[in-house]
Protein backbone atom coordinates (compact mmCIF):
# COMPACT_ATOMS: atom_id res chain seq x y z
CA UNK A 1 0.00 0.00 0.00
CA UNK A 2 1.09 3.35 -0.67
CA UNK A 3 2.11 5.23 2.34
CA UNK A 4 2.74 8.92 2.57
CA UNK A 5 6.12 8.93 2.84
CA UNK A 6 6.33 6.50 -0.12
CA UNK A 7 5.04 8.70 -2.17
CA UNK A 8 6.05 11.73 -1.38
CA UNK A 9 9.76 9.50 -2.40
CA UNK A 10 8.15 9.01 -6.00
CA UNK A 11 7.01 12.71 -5.96
CA UNK A 12 10.19 13.87 -5.11
CA UNK A 13 11.76 11.80 -7.83
CA UNK A 14 9.63 13.14 -10.55
CA UNK A 15 8.38 16.56 -9.79
CA UNK A 16 10.08 19.88 -10.61
CA UNK A 17 11.40 21.43 -6.83
CA UNK A 18 9.20 24.68 -7.97
CA UNK A 19 5.77 23.16 -8.15
CA UNK A 20 6.73 21.70 -4.16
CA UNK A 21 4.16 20.75 -1.62
CA UNK A 22 3.44 21.96 1.93
CA UNK A 23 2.84 18.30 3.78
CA UNK A 24 3.77 15.51 2.74
CA UNK A 25 0.20 13.97 3.14
CA UNK A 26 -1.32 12.32 0.24
CA UNK A 27 -5.23 13.11 -0.01
CA UNK A 28 -7.34 9.73 -0.57
CA UNK A 29 -10.97 11.41 -0.62
CA UNK A 30 -12.43 14.08 0.90
CA UNK A 31 -16.47 14.78 2.33
CA UNK A 32 -17.64 18.59 3.01
CA UNK A 33 -15.07 19.45 5.38
CA UNK A 34 -13.21 16.09 6.18
CA UNK A 35 -10.11 14.64 4.23
CA UNK A 36 -8.07 11.47 4.68
CA UNK A 37 -4.99 10.45 3.36
CA UNK A 38 -4.06 7.60 1.96
CA UNK A 39 -3.30 5.99 5.49
CA UNK A 40 -6.40 6.64 6.84
CA UNK A 41 -5.57 9.65 8.97
CA UNK A 42 -8.56 12.01 8.89
CA UNK A 43 -7.97 16.45 8.88
CA UNK A 44 -10.54 18.53 8.74
CA UNK A 45 -9.85 21.44 6.06
CA UNK A 46 -9.29 25.03 7.06
CA UNK A 47 -7.58 25.81 3.85
CA UNK A 48 -9.94 24.53 0.99
CA UNK A 49 -7.38 24.03 -1.38
CA UNK A 50 -6.90 28.42 -1.36
CA UNK A 51 -10.36 29.28 -1.41
CA UNK A 52 -11.50 26.73 -3.74
CA UNK A 53 -13.70 24.65 -2.24
CA UNK A 54 -16.18 26.84 -0.71
CA UNK A 55 -18.98 24.32 -1.05
CA UNK A 56 -17.19 21.76 0.50
CA UNK A 57 -15.52 18.62 -0.73
CA UNK A 58 -17.45 16.44 -3.09
CA UNK A 59 -20.74 18.42 -2.51
CA UNK A 60 -23.58 16.09 -3.67
CA UNK A 61 -24.72 18.42 -6.10
CA UNK A 62 -21.51 19.53 -7.67
CA UNK A 63 -20.89 15.63 -8.21
CA UNK A 64 -24.28 14.98 -9.76
CA UNK A 65 -23.50 18.06 -12.39
CA UNK A 66 -20.52 17.06 -13.02
CA UNK A 67 -21.27 13.24 -13.65
CA UNK A 68 -24.23 14.38 -15.87
CA UNK A 69 -22.15 16.91 -17.64
CA UNK A 70 -19.32 14.16 -18.16
CA UNK A 71 -21.69 11.61 -20.02
CA UNK A 72 -23.18 14.08 -22.25
CA UNK A 73 -19.87 15.81 -22.86
CA UNK A 74 -16.97 16.49 -21.93
CA UNK A 75 -15.67 19.18 -24.57
CA UNK A 76 -16.36 21.22 -27.36
CA UNK A 77 -14.46 24.48 -27.05
CA UNK A 78 -17.02 27.81 -26.69
CA UNK A 79 -14.97 29.44 -29.64
CA UNK A 80 -16.06 26.37 -31.83
CA UNK A 81 -19.22 25.13 -31.06
CA UNK A 82 -20.79 27.04 -27.64
CA UNK A 83 -23.39 24.96 -25.51
CA UNK A 84 -25.92 26.41 -23.14
CA UNK A 85 -24.50 26.08 -19.79
CA UNK A 86 -21.68 28.54 -20.73
CA UNK A 87 -24.27 31.05 -21.83
CA UNK A 88 -26.49 30.95 -18.42
CA UNK A 89 -23.66 30.75 -16.53
CA UNK A 90 -22.33 34.00 -18.32
CA UNK A 91 -25.96 35.32 -17.60
CA UNK A 92 -25.76 34.13 -13.99
CA UNK A 93 -22.11 36.04 -13.08
CA UNK A 94 -22.78 39.15 -14.88
CA UNK A 95 -26.46 39.68 -12.96
CA UNK A 96 -24.65 39.08 -9.50
CA UNK A 97 -21.53 41.42 -10.59
CA UNK A 98 -21.84 44.37 -8.53
CA UNK A 99 -23.33 47.33 -10.05
CA UNK A 100 -26.07 48.38 -12.75
CA UNK A 101 -24.01 48.68 -15.63
CA UNK A 102 -25.23 46.17 -18.31
CA UNK A 103 -22.11 43.53 -18.70
CA UNK A 104 -20.75 40.62 -19.95
CA UNK A 105 -18.00 37.72 -19.25
CA UNK A 106 -15.31 35.57 -20.85
CA UNK A 107 -14.04 32.52 -19.70
CA UNK A 108 -10.58 31.01 -19.52
CA UNK A 109 -9.31 28.01 -16.93
CA UNK A 110 -6.70 30.03 -14.06
CA UNK A 111 -6.99 32.99 -12.10
CA UNK A 112 -3.74 34.29 -13.47
CA UNK A 113 -5.36 33.69 -17.37
CA UNK A 114 -8.15 36.17 -15.87
CA UNK A 115 -6.23 39.08 -15.37
CA UNK A 116 -4.07 38.32 -18.06
CA UNK A 117 -7.16 38.78 -20.33
CA UNK A 118 -8.59 41.42 -17.65
CA UNK A 119 -5.35 43.43 -18.98
CA UNK A 120 -5.66 42.76 -22.27
CA UNK A 121 -9.15 43.71 -22.37
CA UNK A 122 -8.19 47.59 -20.53
CA UNK A 123 -5.39 47.33 -22.81
CA UNK A 124 -7.55 46.86 -26.13
CA UNK A 125 -10.22 49.34 -24.44
CA UNK A 126 -8.08 52.17 -23.30
CA UNK A 127 -5.19 51.87 -26.35
CA UNK A 128 -2.73 52.87 -23.03
CA UNK A 129 -0.09 50.26 -22.33
CA UNK A 130 0.51 50.63 -18.56
CA UNK A 131 -1.10 48.93 -15.62
CA UNK A 132 -0.63 50.30 -11.74
CA UNK A 133 -0.67 46.91 -9.52
CA UNK A 134 -0.31 47.12 -5.45
CA UNK A 135 2.37 46.03 -3.18
CA UNK A 136 2.22 42.98 -1.23
CA UNK A 137 -0.30 41.70 -4.23
CA UNK A 138 -0.92 38.81 -5.87
CA UNK A 139 -2.27 37.72 -9.25
CA UNK A 140 -0.63 34.61 -10.44
CA UNK A 141 2.30 33.07 -12.01
CA UNK A 142 2.59 33.64 -15.66
CA UNK A 143 4.72 36.39 -16.76
CA UNK A 144 2.63 39.11 -16.71
CA UNK A 145 1.23 38.11 -13.55
CA UNK A 146 4.37 37.60 -12.22
CA UNK A 147 4.96 41.22 -13.06
CA UNK A 148 1.78 42.42 -11.19
CA UNK A 149 2.55 40.57 -8.78
CA UNK A 150 4.04 42.86 -5.69
CA UNK A 151 5.80 39.48 -3.44
CA UNK A 152 9.44 38.99 -5.01
CA UNK A 153 10.07 35.69 -3.04
CA UNK A 154 9.26 32.82 -4.15
CA UNK A 155 7.43 34.10 -7.08
CA UNK A 156 9.97 36.42 -9.21
CA UNK A 157 13.00 35.31 -8.04
CA UNK A 158 15.27 33.92 -10.53
CA UNK A 159 12.02 34.67 -13.22
CA UNK A 160 12.75 37.89 -14.93
CA UNK A 161 12.36 40.11 -17.13
CA UNK A 162 8.83 40.63 -16.43
CA UNK A 163 6.27 42.64 -19.01
CA UNK A 164 7.29 46.09 -18.87
CA UNK A 165 4.93 49.01 -18.33
CA UNK A 166 3.90 47.99 -14.78
CA UNK A 167 3.55 50.13 -11.56
CA UNK A 168 3.06 49.43 -7.92
CA UNK A 169 1.58 51.31 -5.01
CA UNK A 170 1.98 50.70 -1.66
CA UNK A 171 -1.61 49.14 -0.32
CA UNK A 172 -3.20 50.65 2.49
CA UNK A 173 -2.35 48.93 5.92
CA UNK A 174 -3.44 50.73 9.03
CA UNK A 175 -1.47 48.17 11.07
CA UNK A 176 2.28 48.46 9.05
CA UNK A 177 1.72 52.40 8.84
CA UNK A 178 0.13 53.27 5.51
CA UNK A 179 -2.80 54.72 5.76
CA UNK A 180 -4.95 55.11 3.47
CA UNK A 181 -4.25 59.05 2.46
CA UNK A 182 -0.64 57.67 2.03
CA UNK A 183 -1.45 55.03 -0.31
CA UNK A 184 -3.21 57.37 -2.59
CA UNK A 185 -1.12 60.06 -2.02
CA UNK A 186 2.15 57.72 -3.53
CA UNK A 187 -0.53 57.07 -6.17
CA UNK A 188 -0.75 60.39 -7.19
CA UNK A 189 2.83 60.91 -7.29
CA UNK A 190 3.58 57.83 -9.04
CA UNK A 191 1.30 59.41 -11.86
CA UNK A 192 3.50 62.31 -11.78
CA UNK A 193 6.99 60.61 -11.87
CA UNK A 194 6.81 57.42 -13.52
CA UNK A 195 3.64 57.64 -15.75
CA UNK A 196 1.12 59.88 -16.93
CA UNK A 197 -2.42 59.04 -15.78
CA UNK A 198 -3.47 59.25 -19.83
CA UNK A 199 -0.75 56.23 -20.40
CA UNK A 200 -2.20 53.95 -17.58
CA UNK A 201 -4.35 51.60 -19.10
CA UNK A 202 -6.18 49.87 -15.76
CA UNK A 203 -5.69 49.67 -12.02
CA UNK A 204 -5.92 46.17 -10.63
CA UNK A 205 -6.43 45.63 -6.65
CA UNK A 206 -7.53 42.92 -4.57
CA UNK A 207 -10.27 44.09 -2.19
CA UNK A 208 -9.11 42.09 0.35
CA UNK A 209 -5.46 40.77 -0.20
CA UNK A 210 -5.32 36.76 -0.45
CA UNK A 211 -1.42 36.14 -0.56
CA UNK A 212 -0.58 38.64 0.81
CA UNK A 213 -2.07 38.38 4.51
CA UNK A 214 -5.81 39.47 3.98
CA UNK A 215 -5.46 43.22 4.56
CA UNK A 216 -8.68 44.77 3.80
CA UNK A 217 -9.23 47.58 1.98
CA UNK A 218 -12.05 50.02 2.87
CA UNK A 219 -15.11 50.88 0.96
CA UNK A 220 -13.50 54.96 1.44
CA UNK A 221 -10.25 53.67 -0.30
CA UNK A 222 -12.26 51.79 -2.92
CA UNK A 223 -13.91 54.62 -3.72
CA UNK A 224 -11.06 56.79 -3.85
CA UNK A 225 -9.86 54.76 -6.47
CA UNK A 226 -13.02 54.48 -8.48
CA UNK A 227 -12.87 58.26 -8.46
CA UNK A 228 -9.41 58.27 -9.56
CA UNK A 229 -9.95 55.89 -12.30
CA UNK A 230 -13.28 57.63 -13.37
CA UNK A 231 -11.56 61.02 -13.54
CA UNK A 232 -8.57 59.77 -15.66
CA UNK A 233 -10.54 57.40 -18.18
CA UNK A 234 -8.69 54.30 -16.53
CA UNK A 235 -10.44 50.77 -15.96
CA UNK A 236 -10.39 49.79 -12.18
CA UNK A 237 -10.13 45.61 -12.21
CA UNK A 238 -10.93 44.60 -9.13
CA UNK A 239 -9.05 40.92 -8.71
CA UNK A 240 -11.87 38.81 -6.77
CA UNK A 241 -10.26 35.69 -7.36
CA UNK A 242 -9.70 34.45 -3.46
CA UNK A 243 -12.56 36.34 -2.30
CA UNK A 244 -15.44 35.90 -4.57
CA UNK A 245 -18.17 33.47 -4.33
CA UNK A 246 -19.85 34.14 -0.82
CA UNK A 247 -16.05 33.73 0.81
CA UNK A 248 -16.08 36.87 2.41
CA UNK A 249 -20.31 37.03 3.53
CA UNK A 250 -20.77 38.70 0.26
CA UNK A 251 -20.83 36.92 -3.27
CA UNK A 252 -18.34 39.43 -3.70
CA UNK A 253 -16.23 41.96 -1.41
CA UNK A 254 -16.11 44.68 -4.05
CA UNK A 255 -20.13 44.64 -3.90
CA UNK A 256 -20.14 45.29 -0.11
CA UNK A 257 -17.90 48.22 -0.47
CA UNK A 258 -20.23 50.03 -2.60
CA UNK A 259 -18.34 50.34 -5.93
CA UNK A 260 -18.53 48.83 -9.44
CA UNK A 261 -15.38 47.93 -10.63
CA UNK A 262 -14.83 48.09 -14.59
CA UNK A 263 -13.46 44.27 -14.76
CA UNK A 264 -13.68 41.75 -11.97
CA UNK A 265 -11.49 38.45 -12.17
CA UNK A 266 -13.25 35.41 -10.71
CA UNK A 267 -11.79 31.92 -10.21
CA UNK A 268 -10.95 29.57 -7.66
CA UNK A 269 -14.56 29.36 -5.90
CA UNK A 270 -16.35 30.17 -8.96
CA UNK A 271 -16.73 25.60 -9.89
CA UNK A 272 -15.81 24.51 -6.31
CA UNK A 273 -12.29 22.76 -7.78
CA UNK A 274 -13.48 22.45 -11.36
CA UNK A 275 -10.80 24.72 -13.63
CA UNK A 276 -12.11 27.47 -14.78
CA UNK A 277 -12.32 31.13 -14.55
CA UNK A 278 -13.88 34.41 -15.95
CA UNK A 279 -13.43 38.30 -16.38
CA UNK A 280 -16.78 39.78 -15.70
CA UNK A 281 -17.52 43.71 -16.92
CA UNK A 282 -18.84 46.61 -18.39
CA UNK A 283 -20.15 45.75 -21.65
CA UNK A 284 -18.52 48.48 -23.42
CA UNK A 285 -15.14 47.22 -22.48
CA UNK A 286 -15.43 43.70 -22.50
CA UNK A 287 -16.70 43.82 -26.28
CA UNK A 288 -12.97 45.82 -27.05
CA UNK A 289 -11.54 42.81 -28.63
CA UNK A 290 -12.26 41.40 -31.78
CA UNK A 291 -13.55 37.92 -32.13
CA UNK A 292 -10.60 35.23 -31.55
CA UNK A 293 -8.75 37.82 -29.71
CA UNK A 294 -9.49 36.25 -25.79
CA UNK A 295 -10.32 32.88 -24.92
CA UNK A 296 -8.13 29.31 -25.47
CA UNK A 297 -8.97 25.79 -26.02
CA UNK A 298 -10.30 25.35 -22.67
CA UNK A 299 -11.75 28.70 -21.64
CA UNK A 300 -15.57 27.60 -20.27
CA UNK A 301 -14.95 24.19 -20.48
CA UNK A 302 -18.47 22.15 -20.26
CA UNK A 303 -17.40 20.92 -17.21
CA UNK A 304 -16.94 24.00 -15.42
CA UNK A 305 -19.72 25.64 -16.66
CA UNK A 306 -22.08 22.77 -14.99
CA UNK A 307 -19.98 23.00 -11.47
CA UNK A 308 -20.34 26.35 -11.83
CA UNK A 309 -24.05 26.57 -12.10
CA UNK A 310 -23.97 23.99 -9.39
CA UNK A 311 -21.82 25.98 -6.92
CA UNK A 312 -24.28 29.82 -7.36
CA UNK A 313 -27.36 26.63 -6.64
CA UNK A 314 -25.80 25.58 -3.51
CA UNK A 315 -24.67 28.83 -2.45
CA UNK A 316 -28.15 30.37 -3.11
CA UNK A 317 -30.16 27.11 -1.68
CA UNK A 318 -28.04 26.95 1.39
CA UNK A 319 -27.74 30.58 2.55
CA UNK A 320 -23.94 29.92 2.62
CA UNK A 321 -23.71 33.99 2.70
CA UNK A 322 -24.97 33.81 5.73
CA UNK A 323 -23.00 31.13 6.57
CA UNK A 324 -20.11 32.43 6.11
CA UNK A 325 -21.09 35.48 8.56
CA UNK A 326 -21.87 32.99 11.27
CA UNK A 327 -18.36 31.85 10.55
CA UNK A 328 -16.85 34.29 10.91
CA UNK A 329 -18.36 35.58 13.94
CA UNK A 330 -17.10 32.01 15.79
CA UNK A 331 -14.38 32.31 14.46
CA UNK A 332 -13.58 36.45 15.95
CA UNK A 333 -14.20 35.10 18.95
CA UNK A 334 -12.33 31.96 19.26
CA UNK A 335 -9.12 33.83 18.32
CA UNK A 336 -9.90 37.40 19.85
CA UNK A 337 -9.83 35.27 22.95
CA UNK A 338 -6.21 33.88 22.01
CA UNK A 339 -4.91 37.68 21.09
CA UNK A 340 -6.41 38.38 24.71
CA UNK A 341 -4.50 35.26 26.20
CA UNK A 342 -1.39 35.98 23.93
CA UNK A 343 -0.73 39.61 23.23
CA UNK A 344 3.11 39.96 22.56
CA UNK A 345 2.04 37.27 19.82
CA UNK A 346 -0.95 38.09 18.08
CA UNK A 347 -0.53 40.92 16.32
CA UNK A 348 -4.45 41.19 15.14
CA UNK A 349 -7.00 39.18 13.95
CA UNK A 350 -9.38 40.23 10.70
CA UNK A 351 -11.15 39.63 7.30
CA UNK A 352 -14.55 39.16 6.45
CA UNK A 353 -16.73 35.91 6.76
CA UNK A 354 -14.60 32.56 6.24
CA UNK A 355 -11.48 34.47 5.22
CA UNK A 356 -10.20 35.35 8.93
CA UNK A 357 -6.22 36.01 8.98
CA UNK A 358 -4.42 35.70 12.60
CA UNK A 359 -1.25 37.67 11.88
CA UNK A 360 1.68 36.93 14.65
CA UNK A 361 4.71 39.10 16.02
CA UNK A 362 7.61 38.77 18.02
CA UNK A 363 7.95 40.59 21.63
CA UNK A 364 4.48 42.60 21.30
CA UNK A 365 5.63 44.66 17.98
CA UNK A 366 3.60 44.32 14.44
CA UNK A 367 6.80 45.28 13.35
CA UNK A 368 8.35 42.76 13.78
CA UNK A 369 6.92 39.28 12.50
CA UNK A 370 7.06 36.02 13.44
CA UNK A 371 7.32 33.77 10.77
CA UNK A 372 8.64 30.88 12.71
CA UNK A 373 6.00 30.76 14.98
CA UNK A 374 3.62 30.80 12.24
CA UNK A 375 5.34 27.46 10.88
CA UNK A 376 5.66 26.04 14.01
CA UNK A 377 1.64 26.45 14.69
CA UNK A 378 0.51 24.94 11.12
CA UNK A 379 3.11 22.22 11.44
CA UNK A 380 1.43 21.53 14.83
CA UNK A 381 -1.94 21.35 13.53
CA UNK A 382 -1.03 19.22 11.26
CA UNK A 383 -0.34 16.82 13.85
CA UNK A 384 -3.94 17.51 15.18
CA UNK A 385 -5.46 16.91 12.05
CA UNK A 386 -6.02 20.51 11.02
CA UNK A 387 -4.87 21.86 7.43
CA UNK A 388 -4.27 25.37 7.78
CA UNK A 389 -2.24 27.84 5.43
CA UNK A 390 0.02 30.75 5.73
CA UNK A 391 0.39 33.81 3.76
CA UNK A 392 1.61 37.29 4.39
CA UNK A 393 4.82 39.26 2.56
CA UNK A 394 6.69 37.72 5.60
CA UNK A 395 5.04 34.47 5.58
CA UNK A 396 3.42 35.36 9.22
CA UNK A 397 -0.07 35.28 9.07
CA UNK A 398 -2.39 32.15 9.22
CA UNK A 399 -4.81 32.27 7.10
CA UNK A 400 -7.99 30.27 7.71
CA UNK A 401 -10.76 29.51 4.92
CA UNK A 402 -13.35 26.29 5.97
CA UNK A 403 -15.81 25.37 3.36
CA UNK A 404 -19.06 27.82 4.21
CA UNK A 405 -20.47 24.43 4.06
CA UNK A 406 -18.50 22.75 7.37
CA UNK A 407 -20.93 21.53 9.90
CA UNK A 408 -21.41 23.03 13.21
CA UNK A 409 -19.48 20.30 14.88
CA UNK A 410 -16.54 20.19 12.58
CA UNK A 411 -16.17 23.79 13.07
CA UNK A 412 -16.27 23.78 16.98
CA UNK A 413 -13.96 20.94 16.52
CA UNK A 414 -11.22 23.13 14.43
CA UNK A 415 -11.55 26.11 16.71
CA UNK A 416 -11.09 23.98 20.33
CA UNK A 417 -8.36 22.03 18.39
CA UNK A 418 -6.66 25.29 17.35
CA UNK A 419 -6.99 27.15 20.89
CA UNK A 420 -5.17 24.08 22.30
CA UNK A 421 -2.62 23.67 19.84
CA UNK A 422 -1.53 26.96 19.91
CA UNK A 423 -1.05 27.23 23.88
CA UNK A 424 1.47 23.90 23.08
CA UNK A 425 3.75 25.41 20.76
N1 LIG B 1 -5.35 36.43 -8.08
C1 LIG B 1 -5.53 36.16 -6.78
C2 LIG B 1 -6.12 37.19 -5.88
C3 LIG B 1 -5.17 34.90 -6.27
O1 LIG B 1 -5.33 34.63 -4.96
C4 LIG B 1 -4.63 33.93 -7.15
C5 LIG B 1 -4.21 32.60 -6.64
O2 LIG B 1 -3.93 32.40 -5.48
C6 LIG B 1 -4.47 34.26 -8.50
C7 LIG B 1 -4.85 35.52 -8.93
C8 LIG B 1 -3.90 33.25 -9.47
O3 LIG B 1 -4.78 32.21 -9.66
P1 LIG B 1 -4.27 30.80 -10.28
O4 LIG B 1 -3.35 30.20 -9.28
O5 LIG B 1 -5.51 30.01 -10.50
O6 LIG B 1 -3.57 31.15 -11.56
Amino acid sequence: MATNLSLQQRKQAVFANGQGNLYPVYVSHAKNAEVWDVEGNRYLDFGTGIAVCNTGHAHPALVAAVNDQMEKFSHSCVMINPYESAVSLAEKLTALAPGNSAKKAMFVTTGAEAVENAVKIARAHTGRRGVIAFNGGFHGRTNLTMGLTGKVTPYKDHFGPFAGEIYHAPYPNALHGISEEQSLAALNTLMKVAIAPRDVAAIIIEPIQGEGGFYVASPEFLKALRALCDEHGIVLICDEIQSGFARTGHMFYTEAAGIEPDLMTMAKGIAGGIPISAVVGKAGIMDSSPPGGLGGTYGGSPLGCAAGLAVLKVIEDEQLLTRAGMIERRFKEALGALQTQFPEVIADVRGHGAMIALELMCDGDPARPNPALTKAVIAKAMEYGLILLACGFHGNVIRFLPPLTIPEAHLREGLEAFTELFQEV
